[in-house]
């Protein structure tokens, strides 16, 4: 199909989170045309998707009214377990489905408009690497610290899934055997111990201020508090032995890091860098940068991958 013959020309690019679902119009030089956001649908995962599917359908309303016809593919971001080939979204324990191919009932709901899926956090690495701190680097992991843990393998410009769409799942690394419990049935899980919400928590506790977070955290780690030094080298330590093993497996040149504790920047960078120097032996270290994007980044990958996922000619790259 050419450019003539579509002249709508826009994808549609959906980040679905447990609370919030991001979505952008965007042109083929990764510019949105259109924003929206809405609530994520609460209640049965029935009621989710229907909401999900709803709003993929709006989007597309608002295309046609913009561009005069449908997108030319949707890319959706999905949180959880995915599987990318079979355009099936798992299992994710927030938002409460199982099996469901979101990929079929969107595109089917479009009339027929090809659908992209793919796990959120890769999304987000994929849109680092074209467009973010990974721009230009061959192979990088993305590592996002938020309520979870989950990491993102990039290889010359594409997002490696794995076998069965697993790969990357660095917040299950076992690093303290015998820690605490993890929700995967696992113990001492790297993201029970380093995620944002371990970093709360364990803070909370330290500091005895109910409700703390990670931010809180970092902030008390910047006055120099000694309480909360000692909950950050923890979480530091841990992070550590995780991207160490993903070092020895991976080799890649860059560890991008992003999620809410990556947003703490060289409070959290400064440190981690002396402790993977420390326990590395023969290793080739990589460079450990923060994260460009923010919360954009799954949005811009779920649009990047709907381009990669039409037929039709398009630029990936933007100058930043
Ligand atoms: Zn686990």
């Amino acid at each position: 199909m050419s450019l003539q013959e579509h002249p709508a020309n826009y994808v549609i690019a959906l980040d679905i989170g447990g609370t919030t679902l991001k979505a952008a119009l965007t042109d083929s030089d990764n510019e949105p045309l259109f924003r929206a956001r809405r609530d994520t649908a609460t209640g049965e995962p029935e009621a989710v998707v229907a909401g999900i599917v709803d709003f993929a359908a709006e989007l597309a309303e608002e295309g046609r009214a913009r561009r005069g016809g449908p997108p030319v593919a949707v890319g959706l971001a999905v949180p959880g377990v995915v599987d990318e080939a079979a355009g099936l979204a798992r299992y994710s324990a927030n938002l409460g489905w199982r099996d469901v191919p979101l990929a079929r009932l969107v595109s089917d709901r479009l009339g027929g408009v090809p659908v992209a899926l793919t796990h959120d956090v890769r999304a987000g690495g994929l849109a680092e690497g074209r467009l973010g701190a990974g721009a230009g680097v061959e192979r990088f992991f993305f590592v996002a610290l938020g309520t979870g843990i989950a990491g993102a393998i990039g290889v010359g410009g594409r997002m490696e899934p794995g076998a069965h769409g697993g790969a990357g799942e660095i917040g299950h690394v076992v690093v303290r055997p015998g820690g605490p419990r993890c929700g995967c049935g696992g113990h001492g899980c790297l993201e029970t111990v380093a995620s944002a919400s371990a970093v709360g928590r364990a803070w909370a506790e330290a500091s005895g201020a109910a409700g703390a977070s990670a931010a809180d955290a970092a902030r008390a780690v910047a006055a120099g508090d000694g309480r909360a030094l000692a909950v950050w080298r923890d979480a530091v330590e841990a992070l550590a032995d995780g991207l160490l093993v993903a070092v020895n497996l991976l080799d890649p040149e860059v560890v991008i890091v992003g999620g809410g504790l990556g947003e703490a920047g060289e409070i959290l960078l400064d440190p981690l860098r002396s402790a993977l120097a420390a326990k590395a032996t023969f290793q080739r270290l990589p460079a450990v940068v923060p994260a460009a994007l923010g919360e954009a980044a799954g949005r811009l990958g779920a649009g990047l991958l709907a381009w990669d996922h039409s037929q039709l000619p398009h630029t990936a790259e933007v100058s930043p």
